[in-house]
């Protein structure tokens, strides 16, 4: 390859960042209130405007949301938690830090998301809660989940770090679960570096999830530093460091103004994707469900026995031509970290299908027309397609 036939590479994802992201942090910065502040307090009534819910929480990520979900749930050691191993590590992790164990559960082969049957399969008697993922933008389907998680008194946490912009039932994700955890990490929907969100309808859950974010304090940073001679302050119980900053916040805001557009992008480049890949034989794409509509946080498909290659042979194919895709979810339970603990004994055959045989396409608000081009006319060289 000469160096004009070099190709720039194209990313699985890029955050889409401009001026007005800019424009908001130097305003912060000049204002000279850089933590947890004004533009959080902004930040959250927003999203939970956004979010139909009642009240929003943000905190330094979606793990850090997450392990507090736990926490004002009531879970601790002694309890069982339900959680789909095909998910990132933090979903199984948190359940974890409060000293429960997580027991995984299979998920629906043509979803990846966990069922009310697949969950079912998983009670034990000592189960508490349950966590169910919108894995990847796709949205779950809770209704059915609802109803045996209200039949067996299971607290449902919902890990919509993927699922910002994502509906179930013409709503926005994560409105019927007793709690949800967003992520805004610059590989999710939308970013403020890293953070996220906790949202309840709970008044009770939100307000010690406040709390908990701030070591536990009864009088929050920002009140204190709002009065000359502030009150003593009392630490109620053992909390965290789980703020977000301002300017975090700051670009939360105008990113969060921007999400039907960002979804909408999202979701024209991987309508392209289907209309120009469907024909190939042995592939199967991930699709919107029935009763929902996913923003394509992640556009996934499988590779099947049909194709020319498997999923190892066409990820090799797309970064030989400067393309970096991504293998599709992980499965907890075959990493070390939890392969030798007790997490239940459940068959997670679809999970492990998922896992081996898919891979992530790049999706992101930038990509052109170009870039798109490329993508398609390498996967479908791969299949065996000539002059495309
Ligand atoms: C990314 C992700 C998380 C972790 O989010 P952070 O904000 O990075 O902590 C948790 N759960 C799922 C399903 C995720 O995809």
């Amino acid at each position: 390859m000469t160096a004009e036939t070099v190709l720039a590479r194209i990313n699985v994802m890029k955050p889409w960042l401009g001026d007005e992201e800019a424009r908001a942090l130097a305003e912060v910065v000049a204002s000279g209130w850089v933590a947890q502040g004004p533009k959080v307090k902004e930040f959250e009534a927003d999203f939970s405007h956004a979010h139909q819910v009642r009240h929003a929480v943000a905190t330094s990520s979606c793990t850090s949301a997450l392990h507090l979900a736990l926490v004002v749930a009531g879970v601790g050691p002694g309890d069982d938690v339900v959680v789909p191993s095909l998910s990132f590590i933090a979903t199984a992790n948190a359940v974890a830090y409060v000293g429960a164990r997580p027991v995984f559960c299979d998920v629906d082969p043509a979803t990846g998301n966990v069922t009310a049957e697949t969950i079912h399969a998983a009670l034990t008697l000592d189960t508490r809660a349950v966590i169910v993922v919108d894995q990847g933008g796709v949205p779950v389907d809770l209704d059915p989940i609802r109803e045996l998680c209200n039949r067996h008194e299971l607290t449902v946490i919902e890990d919509a770090a993927c699922a910002v912009g994502s509906t179930y039932k013409g709503r926005p994700v994560g409105t019927g679960a007793d709690v949800a955890v967003w992520s805004f990490h610059p590989r999710k929907i939308l970013t403020t570096g890293e953070g996220g969100m906790l949202t309840t309808h709970r008044a009770d859950w939100a307000a010690r999830a406040r709390t908990l974010r701030e070591h536990s304090m009864s009088v929050s940073a920002t009140d204190r530093h709002g009065s000359l001679l502030a009150p003593p302050e009392v630490y109620l119980e053992i909390g965290f460091n789980y703020r977000m900053t301002d300017l975090q916040a700051a670009v939360g805001i105008v990113q969060l103004s921007r999400l039907p557009q960002i979804v909408e992008r999202r979701r024209e480049i991987a309508a392209q994707y289907v209309a120009r890949l469907s024909g190939l034989k042995g592939l199967r794409f991930v699709a919107d469900p029935p009763y929902g509509a996913t923003n394509f946080q992640s556009f996934w498909l499988e590779v099947l026995p049909a194709f020319p290659t498997d999923r190892e042979g066409l990820l090799a194919r797309l970064a030989d031509a400067g393309i970096s895709a991504r293998r599709g979810i992980m499965a907890a339970h075959r990493q070390p970290a939890y392969r030798w603990r007790d997490t239940g004994n459940a068959a997670l055959q679809h999970t492990e299908r998922l896992t081996d045989r898919t891979l992530i396409l790049p999706v992101f608000h930038e990509l052109d027309a170009s870039g798109l081009d490329r993508v398609i006319a390498c996967i479908r060289a791969a299949a065996g397609e000539v002059g495309t």
